[in-house]
């Protein structure tokens, strides 16, 4: 039973405001080396990280359907939080500047003295985003009632100055603040469109989809665009952050939003998210001998840069997942990149470390 037409989906995603800033398609690539390599199913690469705007990203994705509802709504300026690395916030505040927003960020800190100025942070500071430091609760994830909670307290200091800010919640993930739909997680049922359509061009099918998931959106959206156009892929998600029940239950609720604001007869069950959380690997952040040995070794072998936060523990787990037997010879899997390149050269010294026997 097809729930929607290829040509339906397609109007319907296209009915929503979209700033299309992005070269897209991103490519879909077979990884020749790595397959035989791993000496399991085929494995292809789709590579959002090269989106073609600031290092790429799958927030970018989000941010051209979250940019376009700030826009279309009159806000001046775009209000968001994330940790001192956070790809999501040096996306957001690259597109909020690209349409003349003004860019403010929440960034947590985990020592008292202010971070370096490196990676995805750098880039904040040159795209001159107005960047509020605040301690993060230690040993915990900040949670969404603390950070919005902060921000109500620095929106005035915004709105003094005649601009008016679009609060978008970390990941661009969970319909609150500003966003009443889940954007971020449309922008991902596009990317499951797009990838199928690929495919299909060169003459494929892929069964599972393997990626690195934090917020919960890109899950989330991955999972409503399999069910609708190919109900027997399954999409894994490779935790970074939390274990895996708490993260079934977000990916669920964004899930069920993004149907919702679809209009889909979908029903999609708690039971049905899959994902693994023995990757953490130390927690968020962390880098383990592990990571940095996937890390280089996919450089090498494909020429390809994982950043070390997201990419090579999601990279990590399909190795691993490959070595227990999860995949059937004749299966393919469709491994997305999801950018985070500029986080590499802030642990850059991490992961020499190591390295080192
Ligand atoms: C944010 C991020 C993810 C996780 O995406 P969510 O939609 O937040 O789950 C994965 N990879 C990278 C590089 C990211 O920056």
């Amino acid at each position: 039973m097809s729930l929607l037409t290829e040509k339906e989906l397609a109007a319907k995603l296209a009915s929503l405001p979209r700033l299309r800033f992005l070269h897209l398609p991103t490519p879909l690539a077979f990884l020749a080396n790595w397959s035989q390599y791993l000496g399991g199913p085929k494995i292809y690469i789709k590579r959002d990280d090269l989106s073609g705007v600031g290092f790429g990203g799958n927030k970018s994705r989000k941010l051209e359907f979250i940019i376009a509802d700030a826009v279309q709504n009159n806000y001046q300026a775009i209000f968001t939080w994330g940790s001192v690395q956070s790809n999501w916030c040096f996306q957001t505040a690259l597109a909020a500047r690209r349409f003349g927003l003004k860019p403010a960020l929440l960034l947590f800190i985990q020592d008292k003295k202010l971070p370096a100025a490196r990676g995805n942070l750098l880039l904040d500071y040159l795209l001159d985003a107005k960047i509020y430091f605040h301690p993060a609760p230690p040993g915990k994830v900040v949670s969404r009632e603390l950070a919005l909670n902060l921000i109500k307290g620095l929106v005035p200091e915004l709105e003094a100055q005649g601009l008016r800010p679009y609060v978008v919640s970390v990941g661009g993930s969970m319909p609150l603040g500003s966003m009443s739909l889940p954007l971020g997680a449309i922008s991902y049922v596009q990317a499951f469109y797009e990838t199928w359509i690929q495919a299909k061009a060169a003459g494929y099918s892929f069964t599972h989809v393997v990626h690195a998931t934090g917020s919960g959106a890109t899950q989330a959206g991955l999972l409503v665009g399999a069910k609708l156009l190919n109900p027997e892929c399954q999409i894994i998600g490779i935790s970074v952050s939390e274990e895996r029940g708490l993260f079934a239950q977000e990916v669920w609720k964004i899930a069920r939003a993004t149907t919702a604001a679809l209009d889909l007869a979908l029903d999609i069950k708690p039971e049905e998210i899959i994902v693994f959380d023995e990757y953490l690997e130390g927690g968020y952040g962390v880098i383990s001998k592990k990571v940095a040995r996937t890390l280089r070794l996919l450089l090498q072998q494909e020429g390809i840069v994982l950043d070390p936060v997201y990419a090579a523990k999601a990279m990590l787990g399909l190795i691993d997942l490959i070595n227990q037997g999860y995949f059937k010879p004749n299966d393919s899997v469709v491994f997305f990149h999801t950018g985070g390149t500029p986080a590499l050269f802030a642990y850059g010294q991490k992961i020499l470390n190591r390295l080192k026997k």
